[in-house]
């Protein structure tokens, strides 16, 4: 499938925000969205991010937000967006638990890759089993009680061992357990909005899509 392979960095400064798509050179100074704090582009310094949005504007850019955030394109997030809609519950929750089932952002979360974008990459790979069958498809949807493990030839890989060293935070989330020492992890339930931590507003994606 096509995807965007341009400067991650690039999108950061496009949305006025870090998106974090870089693992830890996000949180160092090396973060080009620090060093160049304004839109990309022939105009964008005199800009900076303080662009006067419309309301079709402010709509689009929180859409393209998440999206980018998550790495899923336009055609595939509409679908998530019909799912979401279908689905009973809040459409706004259900597409972003949609995007946090993802096998890439599970990976991501479970701290066994530094972003999601490295995430596909070891997913497409291989590198990854679920229920013990070896899934490489990053938008598979995990379930709950689905067991997620790095294959044994794989956990030696510096991509991953880098990953687990500097995962700090997969202890806040209690929607999944991670065995570090046997480099597998277990999805408890679907996550609700609480338990994501996203600081965007999806009823923005909902009203976009409804227009
Ligand atoms: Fe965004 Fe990370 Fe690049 Fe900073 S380093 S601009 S947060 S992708």
């Amino acid at each position: 499938m096509a995807r965007y392979t341009g400067p991650s960095c690039k999108l950061c400064r496009r949305e006025g925000v870090k998106l974090f798509l870089k693992g830890e050179r996000c949180n160092s100074d090396k973060c080009a969205f620090q060093r160049r704090a304004y839109i990309p582009g022939e105009h964008g310094s005199e800009k900076g991010f303080k662009k006067r949005l419309s309301d079709y504007g402010v709509h689009l850019r929180e859409k393209q937000k998440v999206r980018r955030i998550y790495g899923v394109l336009e055609k595939q997030f509409r679908k998530y967006f019909k799912m979401a809609a279908k689905k009973s519950g809040v459409t706004g929750e259900n597409l972003l638990q949609f995007l946090e089932t993802r096998l890439d952002n599970v990976i991501y979360r479970m701290g066994f890759a530094p972003s999601r974008k490295s995430a596909r990459q070891i997913i497409r790979h291989g590198h990854i089993t679920v229920n013990g069958r070896k899934v490489n498809i990053p938008s598979f949807l995990v379930r709950p009680d689905n067991e997620i493990e790095i294959k044994e030839g794989s956990r030696q890989m510096n991509l991953i061992q880098e990953a687990m060293e500097a995962s700090t935070e997969v202890e806040n989330f209690d929607w999944f357990e991670v065995e570090k020492d046997k480099f597998k992890g277990k999805m408890v339930s679907i996550p609700s909005r609480e338990q994501i931590p996203l600081d965007v507003d999806e009823r923005l994606i909902v009203e976009f899509y409804s227009k």
